[in-house]
């Protein structure tokens, strides 16, 4: 069968993949992206935080981004029960750096990056499915198979890596998946035509609402630039499964629970069928090999609730092609000081947050009144994807921050 070379091979082209192979080709590197699907396609993973603006705009791809015409974003809106409400501008943050973001249809920007880091020059191939890979030996190979003629195909490269999302290819292969800490969860999403009223809703803003009876069930309403909306909600599956109906009567129940989205969206035309997602949150053994790394959502996953996935994923990308560049320019790379250990720094201080969303102690300071406006810029900044801002107290040192707040919080 036929043989194919490159210098790097990247299996799929969501954020990760694509953001790698245009700063694989700023190195001029020859570089392969292999794509089950073909683009535009469903993923997702709506709302971004600004810190990816950062290695959107180091990728080149910026200007591409901004004139998609995707929904500006500017913050966060945090609601529970009939009337309490807060919101953090990402603007007013601790961290130097982008403030400012967008909502975005991910069929379409991730079509746009993708199109954008071919123009560099990399090669992007859909419809082929990366079936088994060889990255131990000597000579890294993968076997394809092309998805329209079945026939398959082996791609020789000098590094591989995988920016399969979901997918999860190498970790399945070769062994690599361990359970995340976090217990399963589910979502239960759709796309609505939202049509809220004039000056009800700041479309700028992400709105998390937590159910007002059970404090780790929380939804997410991710206005779009087009008069709609992603709307889910996340909980355990257990939880979900009290509802019966079709999907989209559990959705719709769930949704009039909330008091804030029952009247924000008493119109809203319910017109996309409904999906479920259960238990993505995801680990690995180790985020690289010999001959590859894993990027993105095929390391970890932590949780959706501060939609940190997107800028997880680029972070990736960005440090992962700085130490390629070095070893593909023959010099030593340390894989764990050079990748594992910047990224999970910051991956590390969402976690903190995560959990202290679910245990209360984080939302708990969201609404609290009293906080003075440096903890409220810190806050922001988390908000806003800045996890490996080190100079951000609740960065660097991410428990003691929110032990000694929650004491403060609840004197
Ligand atoms: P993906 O975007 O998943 O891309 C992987 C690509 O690889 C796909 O196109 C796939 O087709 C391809 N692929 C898979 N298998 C193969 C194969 N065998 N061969 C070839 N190609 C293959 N993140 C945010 O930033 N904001 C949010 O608001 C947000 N909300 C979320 C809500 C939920 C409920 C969940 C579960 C996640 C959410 N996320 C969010 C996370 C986000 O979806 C991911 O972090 C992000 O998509 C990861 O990007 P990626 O490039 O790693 O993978």
């Amino acid at each position: 069968s036929r043989i194919e070379t490159t210098d790097v091979v990247i299996i799929g082209a969501g954020p990760s993949g694509a953001i790698a192979a245009a700063l694989l080709r700023q190195q001029g590197r020859r570089v392969l992206v292999l794509e089950r699907e073909t683009f535009p396609r469903f993923s997702i993973g709506e709302s971004l935080l600004p810190q990816s603006m950062a290695y959107i705009e180091e990728a080149g791809l910026l200007q591409d981004v901004v004139e998609a015409g995707f929904q500006y974003k500017n913050g966060a809106t945090f609601a529970r029960g009939a009337t309490e409400t807060t919101f953090f501008d990402f603007r007013e943050k601790w961290s130097a750096g982008w403030g400012t973001t967008y909502q975005v249809q991910r069929g379409a920007f991730d079509k746009v990056l993708a199109d954008g880091a071919a123009r560099t020059g990399a090669e992007f191939r859909y419809q082929q499915t990366v079936l088994a890979a060889e990255v131990e030996g000597e000579q890294p190979a993968l076997t394809v198979k092309d998805n329209a003629s079945g026939e398959q195909y082996r791609v020789e490269a000098r590094f591989v890596l995988d920016a399969s999302g979901f997918g999860r290819v190498l970790p399945r292969l070769l062994d690599l998946e361990t359970p995340s800490s976090f217990p399963v969860r589910g979502a239960l999403f759709t796309h609505i035509e939202d049509r809220t009223a004039p000056g009800s809703f700041d479309r700028n803003k992400i709105i998390i609402t937590t159910h007002p009876q059970h404090e780790a069930v929380w939804y997410w309403t991710i206005p779009f630039s087009n008069g709609r909306c992603s709307q889910g909600v996340v909980a355990e599956p257990a939880f979900l499964a009290q509802y019966s109906g079709d999907d989209q009567t559990r959705l719709q129940t769930l949704v009039n629970e909330a008091p804030n989205l029952k009247a924000l969206l008493a119109d809203a035309v319910w017109d996309t069928p409904v999906r479920q997602i259960t238990g993505y949150a995801a680990n690995v053994k180790s985020l690289y090999g010999k001959h590859f790394a894993l990027l993105g959502n095929a390391g970890e996953f932590l949780d959706p609730v501060f939609s940190s996935g997107v800028t997880i994923a680029m972070t990736s990308s960005s440090l992962a092609a700085k130490a390629l560049g070095r070893m593909l320019d023959g010099e030593t790379v340390d894989w764990e000081a050079d990748y594992a250990v910047p990224l999970k720094r910051g991956v590390d201080a969402f976690r903190a947050f995560v959990t202290a969303w679910y245990d209360g102690r984080f939302q708990k300071l969201i609404y609290y009144k009293g906080k003075n406006e440096e903890i409220r810029r810190m806050i922001a900044s988390i908000l806003a994807g800045y996890a490996w801002d080190e100079t951000n107290p609740c960065v660097r040192a991410p428990e003691r921050w929110l032990a000694a707040l929650d004491a403060a919080v609840s004197a």
